[in-house]
């Protein structure tokens, strides 16, 4: 079968891999008929030395069922199922507590820790089938399979953001990041009821979508003017929550700026730091609280679905480009040059 594979940063390439196969009661085999590149794919695609590849890359993923191991009971051969970018038994203590990023079982854990797997391919073993899969009740053909999708991780990714930055009616929220997470933490945000919305990004074609999506302002200042406007436009104020969808340190520093006494900075853009102002006069001063993680997608995935399912809301907007797996190499390049917002790709 074909794979994706990164050898450092900067080369993609689409191989042939020995085939993926159920290797323990609980896998299943899945082959995948809808996957995409991921915005924190891009951290490595500008990083990874070469000492750490190849490694095979893709943590989003639709597919169907072709084999299952004999313990599996929640989906069986023909089902298409979407999976979320964490493995999780979604049976353990933490997974009972919606927190399958957490999950203690040894299989549990992310994609991109399983060498020999990835959802940038033509099929995927999937470890703990019952407990990571959900049944999607549509075709692989379904108009709705890029909105489905989303429910991997960006869309999933978004709303914990709002949801770990408790995001309800009358709060003010700023979401720093026009990708694909930021521009579906504005719709998180507006389906939570959000008062306000201000997205803070350049790029008009996203900030546009934002708008779509709930936005009620949006910023394209960074830094020190940035954190004016939107104090601006808060009263002086600030607002309650900040969700950072970015990941890098002037995004954190940004949201030291923008957020209200009292208030909280949601991150789920993946730090590229571990030192930042947590003291006097930057979080304790005004109560600032900070919140965020991998988010679970998977807890969030059966709640999402019905809003998609009914034509509600459409997160697949995020998918400006569609390729196949030859085009994933070339799809990198292009989101890394901000070319394109998010590429869907079908094996
Ligand atoms: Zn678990």
């Amino acid at each position: 079968m074909r794979a994706t594979l990164m050898y450092e940063a900067g080369d993609v390439r689409v191989e042939d891999v020995p085939d993926s196969v159920v290797k323990e009661p609980t896998d299943a085999l899945v082959r995948i008929t809808a996957s995409c590149i991921c915005g924190s794919d891009l951290w490595p695609y500008a990083s990874m030395p070469s000492a750490d590849g190849p490694v095979r890359m893709g943590h989003e993923f639709i597919g169907i069922v072709e084999e299952t191991g004999s313990a599996v009971t929640t989906v069986k051969r023909g089902d298409l199922v979407v999976a979320p970018f964490a493995i999780s038994d979604n049976t353990c203590a933490f997974c009972r507590e919606d927190l399958h990023t957490s999950c203690e079982n040894a299989q549990g854990g992310f994609w991109d820790g399983i060498p020999e797997e990835g959802g940038q391919a033509e099929a995927v073993r999937v470890p703990l089938a019952d407990g990571t899969l959900v049944k999607l009740p549509v075709a692989a053909d379904s108009a709705l399979v890029p909105s489905l999708l989303t429910l991997s991780d960006v869309f999933g990714t978004g709303h914990h953001a709002a949801v770990a930055g408790g995001v309800g009616e009358h709060t003010r929220v700023t979401v720093i990041g026009d990708g694909a997470v930021g521009l579906l933490a504005v719709l998180s945000a507006r389906l939570l009821g959000a008062e306000q919305i201000i997205l803070m990004g350049r790029h008009q074609a996203r900030t546009d979508l934002g708008r779509d999506f709930g936005a009620t302002d949006v910023v394209s200042a960074r830094g020190e003017e940035g954190i004016e406007t939107v104090r601006d436009l808060t009263g002086g104020h600030g607002t309650h929550v900040v969700l950072e969808c970015v990941g890098a340190m002037p995004a954190y520093e940004q949201a030291l700026g923008i957020v209200r006494p009292g208030g909280v900075i949601s991150r789920v853009g993946v730090p590229q730091y571990e030192e930042a102002p947590i003291g006097f006069g930057s979080l304790f001063r005004h109560n600032i609280r900070l919140a965020g993680g991998p988010a679970p997608t998977r807890a969030y995935i059966e709640e999402l679905m019905p809003a998609i399912l009914d034509g509600s809301i459409d997160p697949g907007r995020v998918f400006d480009a569609t390729t196949g797996l030859d085009g994933v190499p070339a799809g990198y390049q292009d989101m890394a040059d901000r070319k394109s917002l998010k590429v869907l790709v079908k094996p």
